[in-house]
């Protein structure tokens, strides 16, 4: 019997293609290892979003380099770039370079190598879903923002079909998964490729339809592609979350032409207005960049004031990170130091937690809905419908079920409650 282990940093995209490589790999006679010193084959699936991403890599590609040559290394994820020569001379240990989504490369290199006792297959259905799945609906993305190297890594955008999709779903659902995340980079633009041009409003109306099924959520959404259709469907579709990722980046003009975003802050304001409007419980997650090339202090107060103004319930705040090849690192000079970028971060971030803290409050002795995902120190956590972590007590096995919780803590980050008594169970 052979072991594997997976190491995994990055998105949700990474952590999906990790579900699939652990699939494919179990159907070929392999067995997960907790610990990396136990397996035969160890893949490491990588990120190089920003540099600090891509140090981890290395470092752990560095701290490999000693590993025993009876184990097979692969890499996969955007650490792989088009020359792969290059890598192979930098990092001469790993045994297969693999780009992200190619898993049959990766299979096929087993195979060749006897290693596989069974015969798999790339497999995108888990055998044993979790409570929540992601499933990934559209790869790549045609975006090409100034700063980012994603569309370089991952390639343009491919729709999966959306009968391909619905199976998928469906067989989740009969083997216990209650919530399905669905995943791309621009997730809202899925389908403009396919042949018959299928909305991601229609997707859902589908998905809606699956028993079993409980929730659906989708992420990332550019705001440039969100339509009304697509947000009205959210308000209408009874298993559609009231949860919207949709990254502003900037709060200035100038900024977002430069990073090529495709809106104004205007654009974006009257979106979440409308958003706001139709579905009034809705949580909004965002993503800001800090110090973006030229980003003056003025400019940098403005995002400051719409973060203030359109009080989002999550915001993912990064340090803007020069991408070689990117057009940001090619054409623009990376003009604001470090520590100022670190001080407008960390401004945004004290901004956000008083803002987080506060909307968190209002749940304050409300009872929401939780899907429980899983046991922590001794607590159970899941999340509401608005993708809130929620943390609570309680002996039974709660693990996969939906349950009423009553908010008796709030922070910026979590609550904590506790579970409804007589009619606990909602599905
Ligand atoms: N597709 C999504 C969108 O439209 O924003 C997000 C995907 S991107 C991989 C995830 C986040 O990483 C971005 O929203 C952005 O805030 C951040 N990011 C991407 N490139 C970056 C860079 N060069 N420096 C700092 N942050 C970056
Ligand atoms: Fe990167 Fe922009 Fe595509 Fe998001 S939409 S993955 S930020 S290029």
């Amino acid at each position: 019997m052979s072991y594997y282990h997976i190491w995994t940093i990055g998105c949700q995209m990474n952590k999906a293609d990790s579900e699939c490589i652990c699939v494919g790999l179990d159907q070929m006679g392999f067995r997960c290892a907790r610990r990396l010193d136990d397996a035969d084959v160890v893949v490491l699936n990588s990120c190089v979003v920003r540099q600090s991403a891509e140090d981890r890599v290395t470092h752990k590609l560095d701290s490999l380099c000693s590993l025993g040559k009876d184990k097979v290394l692969a890499l996969t994820g955007c650490f792989v770039d088009s020359d792969v020569d290059e890598l192979k001379r930098r990092f001469p240990r790993v045994d297969i370079w693999f780009a992200p989504q190619d898993f049959g490369a990766f299979f096929d290199f087993l195979k060749g190598n006897g290693m596989a006792s069974r015969d798999g297959d790339a497999a995108s259905i888990s055998s044993r879903p979790r409570p929540s799945e992601f499933v990934n609906i559209i790869h790549g993305c045609d975006n090409f923002c100034a700063y980012c190297i994603v569309p370089y890594r991952r390639g343009r955008e491919r729709s999966r079909s959306m009968n391909d999709i619905v199976c998928e779903v469906e067989s989740l659902a009969e083997r216990g998964a209650k919530e399905v995340t669905l995943l791309g980079q621009n997730v809202d633009s899925y389908g403009h490729d396919l042949p018959d041009k299928p909305t991601l409003a229609e997707l859902l109306a589908e998905l809606n339809r699956i028993d079993g099924l409980a929730r659906i959520r989708f992420l990332t959404s550019h705001p440039k592609d969100m339509s009304d259709r697509l947000i009205q469907s959210m308000s209408q579709l009874d298993k559609v979350c009231e949860h919207v990722s949709l990254p502003l980046q900037a709060g200035d003009d100038d900024i977002l032409k430069a990073m090529r975003r495709g809106y104004t802050v205007a654009q974006y304001k009257s979106l979440v207005e409308r958003m706001r409007r139709a579905i009034p419980e809705v949580a909004l997650s965002t993503d800001v960049i800090a110090g973006f090339p030229g980003e003056s202090q003025r400019q940098f107060q403005k995002t400051y004031d719409v973060l203030r103004e359109l009080r989002f319930d999550t915001v993912h705040i990064a340090a803007y990170s020069p991408r070689a090849g990117t057009i940001a690192a090619r054409q623009l000079a990376d003009d604001v130091s470090l520590a100022e970028k670190v001080r407008r971060r960390k401004m945004l971030e004290g901004l956000q937690e008083g803002i987080a803290a506060e909307i968190n409050a209002g749940l304050l002795g409300r009872t929401v809905e939780v899907l429980v995902e899983g046991r922590k120190k001794g607590r159970w956590w899941g999340r509401t419908r608005s993708d809130k972590l929620v943390f609570f007590e309680d002996e039974a096995d709660r693990f996969g079920r939906l349950v009423d919780v009553e908010i008796k803590h709030a922070g910026p980050w979590s609550l904590q409650g506790e579970i409804e008594m007589g009619y606990g169970e909602s599905i």
